[in-house]
């Protein structure tokens, strides 16, 4: 028999509601998880590793306009893109990084090359385009990031002053009810039982140039250790960089023993919830159990293991 291998995926979590979604729109975020959960899935069924799968679930999603990574990044409040991206490898817990990127079309290669070529963790700013452009990554000048629905998000979030998070540490309480963040992730375990996580993400409309979410720091947005479980986050990156999600998960299952499902409720609802930290995670563990928690109305998530029948696509809370 095959062993198990899983890959889950996110495409962001917020105020998603059918009340504000077409199904034009609702048909093309289900097609893009399905593709993206397609082409990782592909990876792990060929024997390929956790690695190669999150990269390339998450590549996809950063090609796609409709989320908030790569091509569809937000903008910033001075109007330009800063992109973070991370991936870790669970075997030796490796890591790469990049935060701030404003040319790579693909900021997750980047976090690997940040792993593989270089002493580093993370690179930032101009010095992470570098490392891209120095290795032969695509670059893309501005343009290719400018979607016209992140930019009317950015004029709104302008008009009403909103989601300026260097001042405030907690959630508006007039949310916006057309705020959903979409930042990407991956997790995956494959064949030879080994786990990573990737994410990618343009941050948050309207953040103040420079600003660094949880998404590209080891052990808030993104973790993975064989022995326990690999994270992907998304959500309000402030509250998951004070609230240290994804390592937090890992030590409640590496030291008091809980299951990941336990140990992820305990983070996303106890700990996360009280705090004002709206959002929600994609794990596996490393029998490749998945679980795809939130505390948000919705997630865009998907997920497909070796066991299951068929992908599962998911947006609204069931
Ligand atoms: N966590 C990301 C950040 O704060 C945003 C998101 O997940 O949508 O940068």
């Amino acid at each position: 028999m095959t062993p198990s291998f899983a890959l889950a995926l996110h495409g962001g979590a917020g105020t998603i509601s059918p009340a504000l979604m077409t199904p034009e729109k609702e048909q093309a975020y289900q097609a893009a998880l399905h593709a993206a959960l397609r082409s990782g899935y592909a990876v792990l069924a060929g024997g390929g590793s956790a690695l190669d799968a999150v990269e390339q679930a998450v590549l996809r999603l950063e090609d796609h306009p409709l989320f908030n990574a790569g091509r569809g990044a937000v903008f910033t409040h001075e109007g330009h893109h800063e992109m973070d991206a991370a991936i870790m490898d669970g075997r030796n817990r490796a890591a790469g990084a990049v935060a701030g990127a404003r040319q790579v079309q693909n900021p997750i290669r980047a976090a690997r090359l940040v792993m593989e070529q270089t002493e580093h963790v993370l690179l930032a700013w101009p010095g992470a385009d570098e490392l891209a452009r120095e290795h032969g990554l695509p670059m893309q000048p501005d343009e290719y990031f400018f979607t016209q629905h992140r930019y009317d998000q950015l004029q709104e979030a302008l008009q009403e002053g909103r989601m300026r998070l260097d001042h405030s540490q907690a959630l508006p309480t007039d949310e916006d009810p057309k705020k959903k963040m979409g930042t990407v992730g991956a997790v995956a375990r494959d064949q030879h039982g080994n786990l990573a996580a990737a994410t990618s993400t343009g941050g948050m409309t309207n953040k103040r140039y420079s600003r660094i979410g949880d998404s590209p720091i080891i052990g808030s947005g993104t973790f993975a250790d064989n022995r326990t479980c690999a994270i992907s986050c998304t959500g309000h990156g402030e509250f998951f960089l004070r609230a240290v999600v994804a390592h937090d998960i890992s030590c409640l299952m590496e030291y008091r023993g809980l299951s990941l499902v336990e140990a992820c409720r305990m983070v996303v609802h106890d700990k996360l919830a009280p705090i004002g930290g709206e959002g929600g995670l994609v794990a596996v563990d490393a029998l490749g159990n998945v679980a795809l928690p939130f505390n948000s109305e919705g997630m865009y998530r998907a997920s497909q293991t070796s066991q299951d029948a068929a992908p599962f696509v998911a947006i609204y809370k069931s």
